[in-house]
C-alpha cells in the first residue's frame, strides 16, 4: 500500500525538472527540516495558489487583476513583446531589458500537441495590438521549430496593421529558449532585434 510519503514523492517528481530520484531526495530533506522547511513550505504554496492569478490584460501572474506592470504607467504603451510564458517575462524583467508592455501566449502553435490559435488566445492579442497606441510588436517566441512558426503565423495575421513587427536576433543556437538565457545574451538579443 502507498503511504502519504510515497504520494508526496510520486507529485514532486512530476515537477519541472524533478525525477523520481531528486524528488526522493527533495522530500526527505524537506521531513528533516520540518519546521524551518516543510511546514513554511507548505503554508507559502496554499496562500500562494490562493491568491495569485492570471492578469486579464497580459496573462502575467500576481496578486491583482491587472498585474504590476500592466499598472505601472510609467511604462511604454507604444511597444507590445509578445511571449510564451510567464518564465519569459520573468527573464525579461531580470535583464531590464524592456520597458514596454508584454503579453503572455501560453505556449506556442503546435500541431503535434494539438495547439491551435484559439488555445492561445490570438484574437485577444490581435485586439491589444490593433490599439492606435502601439508602434512596434517584438515576437520574442523561442528559435524552436514551434516558436518560430508561431512568429511567423501571428506576424502574418497582424500584416494589416499599422505597427512594426520585430523579432529578437537570437545569439543563441537554434532550438534554444528564451528563460535559459543568460541576461547578457537576452539584452543583446533584444537591442539588435529586427523587422521580420
Ligand atoms: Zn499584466
Amino acid at each position: 500500500m502507498e503511504t502519504p510519503l510515497d504520494h508526496l514523492i510520486k507529485r514532486l517528481s512530476r515537477l519541472p525538472g524533478l525525477g523520481p530520484r531528486s524528488a526522493r531526495r527533495a522530500a526527505l530533506h524537506l521531513l528533516k527540516n520540518k519546521q524551518a522547511m516543510m511546514l513554511p513550505l507548505a503554508e507559502e504554496m496554499a496562500a500562494v495558489a490562493h491568491s495569485v492569478k492570471d492578469c486579464v490584460e497580459c496573462g502575467n501572474l500576481d496578486l491583482t487583476d491587472k498585474c504590476h506592470i500592466c499598472l505601472d504607467h510609467k511604462r511604454d504603451d507604444s511597444r507590445l513583446c509578445v511571449i510564451e510564458d510567464v518564465s519569459d517575462l520573468w527573464a525579461m524583467e531580470r535583464a531590464g531589458v524592456f520597458s514596454g508592455r508584454y503579453h503572455v501566449l501560453g505556449g506556442t502553435l503546435s500541431a503535434l500537441e494539438g495547439r491551435g490559435p484559439s488555445d492561445l488566445g490570438i484574437e485577444r492579442l490581435l485586439t491589444r495590438t490593433a490599439a492606435p497606441e502601439i508602434n512596434e510588436v517584438i515576437l520574442a517566441t523561442s528559435a524552436t521549430v514551434d516558436g518560430q512558426t508561431t512568429a511567423h503565423y501571428i506576424a502574418e495575421r497582424m500584416a494589416h496593421h499599422n505597427v512594426t513587427i520585430t523579432r529578437l536576433a537570437h545569439g543563441l543556437p537554434a532550438g534554444g529558449e528564451l528563460n535559459f538565457l543568460d541576461e547578457g545574451t537576452l539584452a543583446q538579443a533584444m537591442r539588435a532585434r529586427s523587422k521580420l
